[in-house]
């Protein structure tokens, strides 16, 4: 692994990996250093490093009685991943409530990034992310929360394999196409929700790639929605989903 200062040209920045498809003909890949991994409150406000897990935020939060980051609690990752993909649990997302973001070449304030369900336009190595600083710490959020996760796999995944099509649901209409259980190899479609793509033992980078595939094609054929990919392909032969030139 290749120490974020270094930056080198071709090689694809991850945070935690939590939302990446990894293939065997991937890119050289590379993380920040420990050094990113940081909360500090200065000046009313809460300076969080990208390389920082989500679980030690809410840490944070309980502790100092801060608001806004119980959703943060059932989110594995970082928050240069959750902060690149708006990441969140219904109405709760990382956007809400982020005042700018320090990148390599300066800050961009909250209002001069493009973001939308689970998509932003950060094309840019995020150092960290600077938050509204508000006080109460929510309780009642953790368990609801929880309770929200309640319909989800326990086998190894990564999240929400595809975004939600305006107005419908991904695993509703995998279901509907028949693929809910669906499996290829040891890789399958969730039975408990069919948008959560699951590793049932020796699953392939390759055995995902099929069942991606099955499933566009499938909900393309019936419904004619053009399902997106949540989940991040990290492999050269999917060279749209791996631009490295982003950072
Ligand atoms: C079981 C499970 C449940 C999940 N549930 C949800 C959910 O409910 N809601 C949700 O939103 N997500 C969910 N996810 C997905 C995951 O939690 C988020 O995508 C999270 O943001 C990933 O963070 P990461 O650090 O692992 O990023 P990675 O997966 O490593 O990377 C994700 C993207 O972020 C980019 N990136 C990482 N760090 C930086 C940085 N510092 N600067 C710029 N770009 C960066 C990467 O290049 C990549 O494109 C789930 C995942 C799992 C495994």
């Amino acid at each position: 692994m290749i120490d974020s200062h270094e930056y080198p040209d071709n090689a694809y920045l991850i945070g935690a990996a939590n939302n990446l498809l990894i293939g065997p003909e991937h890119p050289p890949l590379m993380k920040l250093s420990k050094a990113f991994d940081y909360i500090k409150i200065i000046d009313n406000k809460l300076h969080i490093g990208a390389a920082t897990p989500g679980g030690k935020v809410v840490s944070f939060c309980k502790k100092n009685n801060l608001a806004n980051f119980e959703f943060v609690a059932h989110l594995p990752g970082t928050i240069g991943g959750m902060l690149q993909m708006n990441a969140g649990l219904k109405e709760y997302e990382i956007f809400n409530h982020l005042h700018k973001v320090h990148f390599k070449d300066g800050y961009r304030l909250l209002g001069e990034i493009e973001y939308a369900y689970r998509s932003t336009n950060i094309d840019k190595v995020a150092f960290e992310g600077i938050f509204e600083l508000e006080y109460g710490f929510d309780h009642s959020k953790i368990e609801m929360f929880k309770k929200m996760r309640a319909n989800q796999p326990h086998d190894p995944s990564a999240g929400s394999f595809f975004k939600n099509p305006e107005g419908d649901h991904a695993g509703r209409l995998i279901e509907a196409v028949g693929l809910k259980g669906h499996r290829v190899g040891d890789m399958a479609y969730s039975q408990k929700h069919a948008n959560f793509m699951v590793n049932l033992g020796k699953g392939s980078f390759d055995e995902a790639i099929a069942l991606m595939q099955l499933a566009k094609e499938r909900v393309h054929e019936t419904f004619g929605i053009t399902l997106e990919n949540e989940v991040a392909i990290i492999d050269r032969r999917f060279i749209n989903a791996t631009d490295n030139s982003r950072f």
